[in-house]
């Protein structure tokens, strides 16, 4: 169901008047977890201000340690979801385990798979009956075809909404915190028909790497870009402040963008 050789036209995934997968990218911003309720509605602010579509931010993070912070649960959904209704933004958020699909997808107008899930199979499977469309983060040492499999788990279960996200993988180089593969937007572009959306914050893990990695992605054909943005990113509450864009930065990397490639 993910390949190209049965459904050669590209999927378009419509969402309250968004489309991805067409003709114009669709950017995703916010910070790597919700905060607050001030936090979050500030940000969506900006986001809408720059002219992005989608606000993202955690409310379950999959951290490395057990004892770091996890994110905020259910009470981020819902401070989510009043701030992008407030700001007129569609809303993304990462499922970690297939008991909260129901509550994110009440929430959420995009479910995220994270990089450490992408092969969690009974999530997939659960994602496959969710209703609600879903961004499958590519495994950090994960093939493509891994990918299109998972990809596939999803679509078998009767959701044919689902964009495949290129979000940087283990290699050798350690001055990255990964290494985006862009090879991988138009290989999966030309196996699939699927969207593909590019993650270059944590696909670099640093700042001054995101706009470079952001345009090259573009050029590469991404339909979209998942980018962290905070206004505080020292004091953020995961580590992922060393790779989110201040405001202003964001505001002018995406006009800068609209150069390349429309915005929806
Ligand atoms: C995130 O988007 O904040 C995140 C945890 O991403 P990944 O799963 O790619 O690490
Ligand atoms: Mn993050």
């Amino acid at each position: 169901l993910a390949s190209r050789d049965f459904h050669p036209e590209n999927t378009v995934i419509k969402i309250k008047g968004v489309e991805i997968g067409g003709d114009e990218l669709v950017v995703m911003g916010g910070p790597c977890a919700v905060e607050s309720p001030e936090q979050i509605d500030e940000i969506a602010g900006l986001v809408k201000a720059a002219g992005g579509q989608v606000l993202r931010g955690g409310a379950f993070k999959p951290r490395t340690g057990p004892y770091s912070f996890q994110g905020i649960g259910v009470e981020g959904l819902i401070m989510m979801a009043e701030a992008g209704q407030k700001h007129g933004l569609l809303t993304i958020t990462e499922v970690m385990t297939p008991e909260y699909v129901d509550i994110c997808a009440e929430y959420a107008d995009i479910l995220q798979v994270g990089t450490r899930n992408m092969q969690n199979f009974d999530l997939l499977r659960k994602l496959g009956t969710c209703g609600k469309p879903v961004l499958l983060k590519r495994g950090f040492s994960a093939t493509y075809d891994e990918l299109l499999n998972a990809a596939e788990y999803i679509l078998a279960g009767g959701n044919p909404d689902v964009m495949l996200c290129e979000r940087g993988i283990r290699t050798f180089e350690s001055y990255t915190r990964n290494t985006l593969d862009l090879s991988a937007i138009p290989v999966l572009q030309q196996l699939s028909h699927l969207p593909v959306i590019s993650d270059p914050s944590h696909g670099t893990g640093r700042r001054e790497l995101v706009e470079p990695m952001s345009k090259a992605s573009v050029a590469a054909g991404a339909n979209g870009l998942i980018i962290e943005m905070h206004t505080d990113p020292d004091n953020s509450m995961t580590g992922d402040g060393v790779q989110s864009l201040f405001p202003d930065q964001f505001a002018a990397l995406l006009k800068d963008l609209e150069k390349l490639a429309p915005l929806v």
